[in-house]
């Protein structure tokens, strides 16, 4: 059984060559993914993009308005990083749209990964840090309102701390939001989320995986989840250029193993997304993040979607 993963080719927006984000990561995935033989058929689900509606489930209207107009004000487009062009709205919408048909296909399939998303630093009034839409958000938000769920769980494990999720679902019970990041990161003032666990320096793999796997069987048995959300950032790696965590690339394997089998053994879907990822050698950063995809594919096979309900 093959894992449904989701890409849009406008994932890839243009951008400045000396731009500090690298964008070109998301073709070099979504081709990595292609060439490993990971797709079903050979083919993505392609998203639609996410249109105003969706977006202002998560947001401020007046925000996605600007967004999608182009007419950001500076001091916001000085916050997100990027130029507040139709091309980055475009990707920004293709990105959540992708994050909401993730969240479909693991309801379908038992687990579900986009070649991009997890674009947690936007808040509800505005984005920050690269990051326009919630896509997570805008995907818990639409499913609850087309009444497909109740109750989700986001697992943030960038090495940034997912305020803006946090933000988002403040004094909200029905999302629990986990974002376990290096303490001395971005974002400077952090907005606290349902479960927060701050990391020092340089932590390397053994401690990291050992906190992890404490925390992981008490928090799926918080509620009886109808879908989990995962941020696989690769940020924590130790070659990252913003990481701080010092996990080797095996380190980052056995975290994602991890927890894909964790949520999969409490018998919850599970939604993965990307995160964030930086390093100016494209083809590393690639191979990176498709850890992912790979553990997801490898773990599927041998435990395939949810058990079958016995006929009544
Ligand atoms: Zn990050």
């Amino acid at each position: 059984m093959t894992v449904p993963i989701v890409h849009h080719p406008a994932y890839c927006a243009q951008l400045d060559k000396s731009h500090r984000f690298p964008m070109d990561k998301f073709r070099a995935v979504a081709a990595l993914i292609r060439d490993e033989g990971l797709l079903e058929a050979g083919r993505y689900h392609k998203p639609r993009p996410a249109p105003f509606e969706w977006l202002a489930l998560a947001h401020d209207s007046s925000y996605v308005e600007q967004v999608l107009f182009c007419q950001a004000p500076d001091k916001i487009a000085r916050e997100i990083g990027f130029p507040m062009t139709e091309d980055i709205a475009l990707r920004a919408r293709c990105a959540t749209g992708g994050t909401v048909l993730t969240g479909y296909l693991a309801l379908e399939h038992g687990i579900a990964c986009n070649t991009a998303g997890g674009s947690h630093h936007a808040r509800h009034a505005q984005g920050a840090g690269f990051c326009v839409f919630n896509d997570v958000a805008v995907a818990i938000r639409v499913m609850q309102t087309d009444g497909v769920v109740k109750r989700a769980l986001v697992i943030d494990l960038d090495v940034h701390q997912g305020d803006g999720t946090a933000d988002i679902f403040t004094g909200d019970d029905t999302v629990f939001t986990f974002s376990m990041h290096a303490r001395k990161n971005y974002p400077v003032r952090k907005v606290p989320s349902d479960l927060d666990i701050d990391l020092e320096d340089c932590l390397g793999d053994e401690a990291y995986l050992e906190r992890l796997s404490e925390i992981l069987p008490k928090l799926l048995k918080e509620a009886d989840f109808d879908i989990v959300f995962f941020n696989a950032g690769v940020d924590p790696f130790e070659g990252d250029r913003l990481g701080r965590l010092a996990l080797s690339r095996q380190g980052l394997q056995n975290r994602d193993e991890l927890v894909i089998q964790a949520v999969r053994r409490a018998g919850f879907p599970l939604a993965c997304v990307i995160g964030g990822g930086y390093s100016d050698d494209i083809e590393e950063l690639a191979d990176r993040h498709v850890t992912l995809h790979r553990v997801a594919s490898q773990l599927h096979v041998k435990a395939p979607a949810r058990p079958l309900e016995a006929p009544a």
